[in-house]
C-alpha cells in the first residue's frame, strides 16, 4: 500500500489525470454510455448549444450535464430548464475541469440512471486542452465573432478534438466569415468533423447530434 502510494505521488499531476480519465472512459464504455466534453471560450455559445441539444434529446434520452464555472451557477440553471439533470462544479478560480472533478460528481449519482453525459468545460481555449476528462469525444466551440485567427491561434485544443463547431453562423457574411474558420480547423486536423451552427436560429443542431453518433429512434 505504502509503496503504491509512493509511486503515484511521484507521477506528475497530468499523468495521474490521464490514468483516471482512461478509467472514466472505460467505465462509460462498459456501461454503454456516451460522454462528451464541450470546450470553448466564454461567450462562444456552449451553454446555448447544450440547451438546443437538450431540447432535441431530452424526450428520448436521460441526460446529465456537468457544468464547470469559476464562480456562478448560471449555465447549469439554464440547462436544467431543458429537461436534463445538471450539476455545477465551481472551480473556485480554476480554469479547467479535470478527471478528478468529474469522478467526484459521477460518484454522487447513479451513472446507470442516465444515457448521455456532457461536460461544459470552463470557458477558455488553452488549458482544457491539457486535461482529459474521460470523454469519448471532445468538442470545441468557437463563434465566428471571435475573429478570423481564433482557430489558428489555438491549434492544440483542436488537435485533441473530434468535432469543431463554428457557432453564430447566422452572422455569416455580416462582417464575419465562417469559411476561414472551417478551413483552419481542417488544416489543423483533416479528419475532424467541422460543423457550422446557429444556436440562435437552431441551424446545424441535427448535424451536430449526428456527429456525436446519437440517433433519435
Ligand atoms: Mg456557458
Ligand atoms: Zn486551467
Amino acid at each position: 500500500m505504502t509503496q503504491e502510494k509512493k509511486i503515484s505521488v511521484k507521477k506528475p499531476a497530468y499523468l495521474q489525470n490521464d490514468i483516471l480519465a482512461d478509467e472514466i472512459r472505460e467505465m462509460m464504455k462498459s456501461k454503454n454510455k456516451l460522454f462528451f466534453n464541450i470546450m470553448g471560450s466564454i461567450g462562444a455559445g456552449k451553454t446555448f448549444l447544450l440547451e438546443r441539444i437538450a431540447e432535441k434529446l431530452s424526450p428520448y434520452f436521460r441526460i446529465f450535464v456537468i457544468n464547470g464555472d469559476i464562480a456562478t451557477t448560471i449555465d447549469a440553471d439554464r440547462i436544467a430548464k431543458k429537461g436534463v439533470d445538471t450539476v455545477q462544479i465551481n472551480t473556485g478560480g480554476g480554469c479547467h475541469l479535470n478527471a478528478k472533478l468529474i469522478k467526484n460528481e459521477l460518484d454522487k449519482i447513479n451513472v446507470d440512471d442516465y444515457d448521455i453525459f456532457f461536460t461544459e468545460n470552463v470557458g477558455n481555449l488553452i488549458c482544457p486542452a491539457a486535461w482529459d476528462v474521460g470523454a469519448q469525444k471532445n468538442i470545441v466551440v468557437v463563434s465566428i465573432t471571435e475573429g478570423e485567427y481564433v482557430i489558428k491561434k489555438h491549434p492544440i485544443i483542436f488537435k485533441g478534438a473530434q468535432i469543431a463547431v463554428i457557432n453564430k453562423c447566422d452572422l455569416d457574411g455580416l462582417g464575419f466569415d465562417s469559411q476561414v474558420l472551417v478551413e483552419d480547423a481542417k488544416k489543423i486536423k483533416s479528419n475532424m468533423d467541422v460543423l457550422c451552427t446557429s444556436a440562435k436560429q437552431i441551424t446545424g443542431i441535427d448535424e451536430l447530434i449526428a456527429s456525436l453518433g446519437i440517433k433519435i429512434q
